[in-house]
């Protein structure tokens, strides 16, 4: 299997370069946000806890988190391998996939990190936010708060993968052509 984890801060692109890589790959696409987003439109409990703390630009609790991923890796056994985007976000959410994976006889493969500056992030954001209407991408302050847990919480992440030969760190500014082909053949080299 190949199992992906797509790294880096709110608006780095992994999105964008998820999709891309779903369809060369064929792999399984996790992003916990559009899974969040999903439970906050359809209205249910999870969502209505879920959005105050996704309005304030906070992480969302360990154990919600890992029990979505978890029931997403149950329900596509024959999966070809899976995109993780925007999870793992802390260490325990780390261990916890790797503890899921395990059970199921396989690994993360490798972690792709998108490297970004602040400045450029909030200027994506921002323009992301007009186009979408997505309320944590409208408001400075959200977005400041959003990139502040990024580094706080979940780029020692990094480090976690780096002790496991796993890290490759990508130049995440650029066409978004050129950044598929710098993340295609750090992947072609696993
Ligand atoms: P994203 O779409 O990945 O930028 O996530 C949007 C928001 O959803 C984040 O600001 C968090 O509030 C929440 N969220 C998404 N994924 C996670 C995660 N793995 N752990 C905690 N909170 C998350």
């Amino acid at each position: 299997m190949l199992n992906l984890v797509l790294f880096g801060p709110p608006g780095a692109g992994k999105g964008t370069q998820s999709n891309r890589l779903i369809d060369k790959f064929n792999l399984v696409h996790l992003s916990t946000g559009d899974i969040l987003r999903g439970e906050i439109i359809a209205g249910t409990n999870l969502g209505m806890e879920a959005k105050a703390i996704m309005d304030r630009g906070d992480l969302v609790s360990d154990e919600i988190v890992i029990a979505m991923i978890s029931a997403k890796l149950d329900n596509n056994p024959n999966a070809n391998g899976f995109i993780f985007d925007g999870f793992p976000r802390t260490t325990a959410q780390a261990t916890a996939l790797d503890d899921l994976l395990e059970e199921k006889r396989t690994s993360i493969s490798a972690m792709l990190s998108l490297k970004v500056e602040d400045e450029e992030l909030i200027k994506r954001l921002l323009a992301r936010g007009e186009d979408s209407g997505r309320a944590d991408d409208q408001n400075k302050d959200i977005i400041t708060n959003r990139i502040n847990e990024y580094n706080n919480k979940t780029a020692p992440l990094k480090e976690f993968y780096a002790a496991q030969n796993k890290l490759s760190e990508i130049e995440g500014a650029g066409s978004i052509e050129d950044i598929a082909l710098k993340l295609n053949s750090v992947i072609d080299s696993i």
